[in-house]
């Protein structure tokens, strides 16, 4: 048994005065030695949180004890330590954002919920479309199989890449997922303001359908990216399919790791061997870069930068010199 456990939760219930609920929880869940993000607004609360075993039960405890919270479903994963540094809890417009002009409160207007069970079928079935309501970054490091990647860095882009794009499944039933369920009320209540005939989405999104006993994550390839510490985690319990691909050559991969240049960022898969081999630069333009981290965590000289570079048939002359 491990002594740390990492949760993940939402709830849609309208909350008066967000911003007084957001210091007052923080207050909370700093007595209780947890860490991790919490987004409260007007229309709900989004959370993600780690701590001692018996904190975290402490404070799903307090939670359900608010008739605001009684029913939130907490996904719960054991953990060797914190998947946080800190903890925030931030008052916001929206706790999940579409950027729609009308936004859509899902307690009005969502698709059906789907059981593990149905959603596996509907992965099965040639008439459902299945659409992934995450990043593409997220997709590639895993996804269901056979599902659709819309080709967008942030949620917000979802509508209008939707519409661009609406043609191939305006007929099809449609389906979403997402990491825990909050993205898909949204999104799949959109999509049947949209005119979508027949909406679904998976209830509690993939992590309850890795946890579900019968369905133990089948059918879903490659690692779950998720936004902590911890990066990815294990989803089909089934079988376990590599998908992801090395940033550098291609080769299958499920390690992530953010570009050493602190202005990019980016986050990349790449094995241990590339990371060095690459000063975990990108591009050229990322591994030159005054600011790369690599080199300073490594604590290279510009001797040694430049001949790690120079075997790259790379150099750092034009750049600073
Ligand atoms: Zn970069």
């Amino acid at each position: 048994m491990k002594k740390y456990q990492v949760l993940l939760y939402y709830q849609y219930v309208t909350i008066e005065n967000p911003e007084q609920f957001a210091k007052e929880h923080l207050a909370l869940c700093k007595s209780l030695n947890l860490k991790g993000r919490i987004l409260v607004a007007g229309e709900g609360i989004n959370g993600t949180l780690s701590g001692l075993t018996e904190d975290t039960e402490t404070y799903i405890d307090a939670m359900h004890n608010d008739s605001r919270f009684k029913d939130t479903l907490f996904k719960i994963d054991q953990a060797d330590g914190h998947a946080f540094k800190k903890m925030h809890v931030r008052s916001r417009e929206e706790i999940v954002s579409l950027s729609l002009e009308d936004d859509i409160n899902p307690h009005e207007l969502t698709g059906e919920y789907l059981s593990p069970k149905d959603f596996r079928e509907a992965l099965m079935d040639d008439n459902t479309v299945v659409i992934d309501a995450r990043n593409d970054y997220e997709y590639d490091l895993g996804h269901f199989r056979g599902a659709i990647r819309p080709d967008i860095r942030n949620f917000r882009d979802l509508p209008q890449w939707i519409q661009d794009n609406k043609e191939q499944f305006m007929e099809k039933r449609v389906v979403t997922y997402c990491t825990g369920g909050i993205r898909c009320e949204k999104f799949s209540g959109w999509l049947v303001r949209e005119g979508f005939k027949d909406v679904g989405q998976l209830d509690g999104g993939i992590a309850m359908y890795s946890r579900d006993p019968e369905v133990r994550g089948d059918l879903w390839d490659g690692m779950m990216y998720v936004f902590d510490e911890r990066l990815s985690v294990p989803i089909n319990h089934v079988e376990h399919v590599v998908i992801a691909k090395d940033w550098f050559d291609g080769e299958p991969c499920e390690r992530y790791c953010n570009c050493s240049n602190p202005y990019c960022n980016r986050q990349m898969i790449a094995s241990e061997e590339n990371e060095h081999k690459y000063l975990r630069g990108c591009s050229a333009e990322c591994r030159v870069h005054e600011a790369n981290r690599y080199v300073v965590e490594h604590e290279l000289s510009h001797d040694q930068w430049e001949a790690r570079l120079n075997a790259l048939g790379e150099s750092l002359a034009k750049e600073t010199v």
